[in-house]
């Protein structure tokens, strides 16, 4: 059969926390051609530990770029069209490898561990004044960031330890140990990452762009295992991939987008101007406001981080940032652990049984409170519960739980930016489900709007990696931008009862502190 002609394509990689994902994008158009999806393991080896495999990653990585490229074939679409790949990633994660054999050595640390709580309890005594770490990277001290993992895996894992004194070691967050697998790993490939990534790190100077020589002496980590830091677009280095791969096809395409999934949201939100800002629902979740070029100083509770650099040369642009550690991870937690669903999507049917949580509720500090809290002694609790309280309820609790967890950093964002939100750009899994998004609008009292293509965090990874210099299939310019068409969710409580609501759920939270001491 004859090849559909299109315009170029381009790919994206989306490695999340709950899955990885593969999407081709026409890049005239931002229509989504094809995709594939693989859930990932998450393990759970200690209490408050959580890992994953970064072989499995890898491989769920060359898994998805497989089967969409014989799903293009089959749509008789010519894969040699793409013309670019994008990475976007869960952030924070933190993996050391080995460039000598190309085997990590310890699995990834994911960003949710709270390992590290000794290491950072310790490190708060030692540092040298209040804001020495969050006036050069936007960040508290916590358990959140990598530098407190790296510094975990020197202290704890024998054979990091020997590798970096024999200088095979090489860190990275999971946008770098990707970039160097694909790049051709132990035959050359590429150790970078870029600067939205790093800005995670709690190594990075966010004013200067480069890792900070002072943060890394004070968490004695050395600057030889850091990976090089690149703007969010430019080409990093050319596919390169291993023999067992079908989709060799790739071979020899640029690699030339890569942005923390959070920032790559943004992006394809189109997020581009100061005061915009959208919230993605995943297994935690993150709203993030762009400030432009002003680094913004939050007073409570947000972080400062790095939007995104579109180019070696261009600007680069800021935002506030409220992380919500869980949302969607409670939805399959009552999958995984308590067993009252089989899929995440059955939540809404339990939800919808009873429309209400009958005065149950559900905060599900399972790492602790991130924003605006930033409390680590916090733990998970239900509360409210009487004879009548049933798994509807509960299901019915923890979807409400995501949204006021919403409400706490919008509210924090908006005191902060001083101009309130008209209303909430919102994408990632969650946002299927419609309850969700309707008691997200009754909680908040504004509009939640959600665009119909609602994969933003790989658009966005394309976009970067499409508009690159040296690729230039993808026009970044406001007037080329193909408009979103958008779902609406309009409130439809009144904002008395909203409120009531909202100050009973403070209660439960206060309830949930201290649990860890
Ligand atoms: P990530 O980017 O963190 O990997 P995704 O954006 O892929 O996350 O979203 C997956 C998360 O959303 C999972 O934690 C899952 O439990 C949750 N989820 C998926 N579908 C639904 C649904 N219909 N209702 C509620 N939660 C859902």
């Amino acid at each position: 059969a004859k090849k559909a002609v299109l315009g170029p394509l381009v790919g994206a990689v989306d490695q999340g926390t709950s899955s990885t994902r593969f999407l081709v994008f026409n890049s005239k158009t931002a229509e989504l051609l094809s995709h594939h999806q693989v859930e990932i393991k998450q393990e759970f080896p200690r209490e408050g530990w959580v890992e994953q495999d970064p072989k499995e990653i890898l491989m769920s990585v060359y898994e998805c770029i497989e089967k969409t490229c014989e799903k293009l074939e089959q749509l008789n679409i010519d894969i040699s069209n793409i013309k670019a790949i994008g990475v976007s990633n869960q952030r924070e994660t933190t993996v050391v490898w080995d460039k000598i054999t190309g085997e990590p050595l310890y699995n990834a640390v994911v960003w949710l561990d709270l390992r590290t709580q000794t290491t950072v309890e310790n490190l708060t005594k030692r540092m040298p004044g209040n804001n020495f770490i969050k006036s050069k990277t936007g960040l508290p001290l916590s358990t959140y960031f990598s530098a407190v993992k790296v510094r975990w895996l020197l202290d704890n894992v024998k054979k990091v330890q020997r590798a970096v004194e024999e200088d095979r070691a090489l860190f990275g967050t999971i946008d770098s140990w990707l970039i160097w697998c694909l790049t051709g790993g132990i035959n050359g490939g590429v150790h970078c990452t870029d600067v939205t990534n790093a800005s995670r790190t709690m190594l990075f100077n966010i004013h200067s762009l480069e890792w900070d020589k002072e943060l890394c002496e004070f968490f004695e980590i050395p600057m030889k295992i850091l990976p090089n830091v690149r703007s969010s677009s430019e080409i990093y280095g050319l596919m390169k991939i291993s023999h067992s791969l079908k989709a060799g096809a790739l071979e020899g395409v640029p690699i030339s987008g890569c942005l923390g999934d959070q920032s790559a949201a943004l992006v394809g939100q189109m997020c581009f101007r100061d005061g915009q800002a959208k919230n993605t629902y995943g297994t935690g979740c993150f709203l993030l406001c762009n400030t432009g070029r002003k680094c913004v100083f939050s007073e409570h509770g947000l972080l400062t981080t790095v939007a995104y650099k579109l180019g070696r040369d261009k600007p680069v642009y800021y935002a506030l940032e409220g992380s919500v550690a869980i949302a969607g991870a409670v939805i399959r937690w009552l999958r995984d652990n308590l067993g009252i669903i089989n899929s995440s999507d059955e939540i809404e049917k339990l939800a919808k049984e009873v429309g209400t949580s009958y005065g149950c509720y559900f905060v599900p500090a399972f790492s602790g409170l991130y924003a605006p809290y930033w409390e680590p002694s916090a733990r998970g609790i239900i509360c409210g519960l009487t004879q009548f309280t049933n798994k509807c309820h509960i299901a019915f609790a923890a979807l409400e739980a995501v949204c006021f967890q919403t409400r706490e950093i919008l509210d924090a964002m908006n005191r902060d930016c001083g101009i309130p939100l008209s209303h909430l750009q919102v994408d990632g899994g969650m946002t299927s489900n419609k309850i969700l998004m309707q008691l997200q609008a009754d909680i908040l009292y504004i509009p939640v709007v959600k665009p119909s293509m609602p994969e933003t965090t790989a658009l966005g990874a394309a976009m970067a990696a499409g508009a690159a210099e040296g690729v230039g299939v993808w026009s970044l310019e406001p007037d080329d931008l193909s408009a979103v068409t958008v779902e609406r969710f309009e409130p439809q409580i009144n904002a008395e009862e909203s409120e009531i609501r909202f100050s009973t759920w403070k209660k439960a939270v206060m309830k949930s502190m201290g649990w860890v001491t």
